[in-house]
């Protein structure tokens, strides 16, 4: 086997993948990061990102938006020479005790070590209606379709942070936001849950499911229905943003361990149970989804890419 192509190859440019080619590139490893998309991942649809540290804004300077904090991760991994490439990747295998990345062009790069930071993508629910009506009134996306719906109707669906987060944002568009959860109370953190509560923008209805997307050219209404008294019954709207859980982007890894949600589990090293494949970021089992903590778990994962490498 000759020289490899790279000593780290990194999959996915999200906060965890971009500080991972910082900390990588910044430990003298020549570091190659394959993107399908820009920079950023899912922080690039952040509006403000207000609980990054340090990121407080001043004055009448907002927080940076996630797109803006992607940018200086981007600018700052290359100037200290990790290399980027925007490809799709289509197959990842280990011989012998290297890694061969083959890229959407046919292409092959080869590493003794990776790490995988490729993320989740938003989970659909699958009911009648949605895919019909996608980019018609149904997003998955605050930020990119909020603007379209000003003074709109906006039905919000799910009871995580992502729900709380992204009604927010739309209640600042919008005086008429329903946010629609089938439990009684929000899984969301706390704080996030009593912002909603205190936004008179925003009614939060409980214990109640979406089963139905129904218009014409775009959405026009809902059918919903009560989960304690099995009440159905159709609400008028103009949107529908759904936030019900992501999916871990583990495809490219089918021999790693994953936990029951199929999240990729590691050590406190982001080590899987791939020699040679460390794993950050949000595909990753881990208690806390956030860009602080995805930023954190690639600086360890670049640390430890780099001894494992040295050990090589
Ligand atoms: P999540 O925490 O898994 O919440 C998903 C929500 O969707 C849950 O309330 C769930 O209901 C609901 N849901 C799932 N399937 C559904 C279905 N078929 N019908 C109706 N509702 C359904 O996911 P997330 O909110 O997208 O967040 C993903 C991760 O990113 C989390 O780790 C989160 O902490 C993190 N995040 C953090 C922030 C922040 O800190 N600012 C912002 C966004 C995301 P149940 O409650 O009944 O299960």
């Amino acid at each position: 086997m000759g020289k490899p192509d790279a000593d780290l190859i990194i999959l996915g440019a999200g906060p965890a993948g971009l500080t991972a080619a910082q900390y990588g590139a910044r430990a003298n490893l020549h570091v190659l990061v394959v993107e399908e998309l820009m920079p950023g991942g899912q922080a690039l649809l952040i509006d403000a990102l207000e609980n990054y540290p340090g990121n407080i804004g001043s004055g009448d300077i907002p927080a940076k938006s996630g797109f803006e904090l992607a940018q200086d991760m981007h600018r700052q991994a290359e100037a200290f020479g990790a290399c980027f490439m925007t490809e799709t990747v289509s197959s990842l295998r280990k011989e012998g005790d290297r890694f061969t990345v083959t890229l959407g062009n046919g292409e092959t790069l080869n590493a003794p070590a990776v790490i995988l930071a490729t993320g989740t993508k938003r989970r659909p629910l699958g009911i009648p209606g949605e895919e019909q009506f996608r980019s018609k009134g149904v997003s998955y996306c605050a930020t990119c379709d909020g603007p379209f719906f000003k003074e709109k109707k906006i039905l919000v669906i799910g009871g995580g942070d992502a729900a709380c987060v992204e009604a927010q944002y739309l209640a600042r568009l919008s005086s008429q936001v329903i946010i629609i959860h089938r439990r009684e109370k929000f899984r969301a953190q706390k704080a996030l849950a009593e912002r909603v509560f205190h936004n008179p923008h925003i009614e939060a209805r409980f214990n109640t499911r979406l089963l139905e997307i129904k218009g014409e050219q775009k959405v026009s209404s809902v059918v919903l229905e009560r989960t304690d008294t099995g009440e159905r019954y159709e609400e008028a709207t103009d949107a529908v943003f759904i936030f019900a859980g992501a999916i871990p982007q583990t495809s490219l890894v089918p021999d790693a361990r994953t936990d029951e949600k199929g999240y990729i589990v590691t050590d406190q090293a982001m080590a899987s149970s791939v020699p040679g494949l460390f794993v950050a970021g949000d595909v990753r089992a881990t208690p806390f989804r956030q860009v602080v903590v995805a930023a954190g778990e690639g600086a360890v994962a670049a640390h430890s890419a780099a001894e494992y490498i040295e050990a090589y």
